[in-house]
């Protein structure tokens, strides 16, 4: 008997990076975990790797930032599976500038994916949550959402603001058997990272490594990047919690970066 035997969990952004890891862990672990992610075709090859390595999963393309996009796809999910345990909102995007000039359609975008996207796939999967009398949410925080850093104003907003979506759906949540829970990781070595560290090496005068080096290890305990799976463990440990003893919590995981 497995962790996640027979739970279906949406996972957003799962096609790339850390959700395509907490997607392969949770369907390593008996659950069947639903790819949704702008880009199909990557959703595609996720979904199909977990099938080769004998798991279960199905692919959707899904804009977490479209209201009715993610309608029509959580229906579909209930069509299919019948029910959603797990949320995992995790789709987004870092756009990288000083503030000053920082584009307002740039500001809107970044803010639309994490946060419109958070409280779109939060509010469409309660619904079937709370008829359930189960459910587990879980949000991809930061440590920018405990800490800021130059360049990331709309990041750090948006992701500080997770902290407080995730409180209210634990409040509201509790007599329904539904927790809330973000991780916060700090860096990984994801495209994510990979495309902001000429863009900070640029924006900062610094060469790639010391950006690195000096910039985004430069607090962590060993000088290492967070793995994909550090921040799977996390995840999948509050997707685990048996109780509301944890509910509202934020757990950085990033090599001590930030500790609290
Ligand atoms: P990634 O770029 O590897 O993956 C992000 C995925 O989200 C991609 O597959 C992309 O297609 C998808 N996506 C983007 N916009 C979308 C939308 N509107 N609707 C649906 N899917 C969309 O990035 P990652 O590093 O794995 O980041 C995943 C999450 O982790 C993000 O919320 C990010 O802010 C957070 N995070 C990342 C790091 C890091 O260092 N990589 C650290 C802390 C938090």
């Amino acid at each position: 008997m497995s962790r996640f035997d027979g739970r279906v969990a949406i996972v957003t952004g799962a096609a790339s990076g850390i959700g395509k890891e907490i997607a392969l862990r949770f369907a390593a672990e008996g659950g069947i975990p639903v790819i949704a992610d702008l880009n199909l075709d990557a959703a595609t090859a996720t979904a199909s790797e977990i099938k080769s390595k004998g798991g279960d999963a199905f692919a959707v393309a899904m804009n977490v930032a479209d209201e009715e996009m993610v309608e029509k796809v959580v229906g579909e999910v209930i069509a299919k599976f019948g029910k959603i345990d797990v949320l995992v909102s995790n789709a987004g995007i870092q756009i990288v500038k000083p503030l000053v000039d920082f584009p307002f359609a740039d500001w809107r975008k970044l803010l639309s994916i994490h946060l419109d996207g958070a409280f779109l796939t939060t509010r469409a999967c309660l619904r079937h949550m709370y008829a359930a009398n189960y459910g587990r949410v879980i949000y991809m925080g930061s440590v920018h959402s405990k800490e800021a850093s130059k360049l990331k104003a709309p990041y750090v907003t948006a992701k500080h603001g997770l902290i407080g979506l995730a409180k209210v759906v634990a409040k509201e949540g509790a007599e329904h058997n539904v927790t809330a829970n973000v991780v916060c990781p700090g860096f990984v070595r994801t495209p994510l990272v990979d495309k902001q560290i000429p863009e900070q090496a640029r924006e900062l005068g610094l060469s790639e490594e010391q950006v690195v080096k000096t910039v985004m290890l430069k607090d962590t305990v060993d000088g290492e990047f967070t793995s994909a799976d550090d921040v799977a463990d996390a995840v999948l440990y509050f997707a685990a919690a048996r109780s509301n003893g944890m509910t509202g919590q934020s757990l950085v995981v990033s090599h001590g970066w930030f500790m609290e």
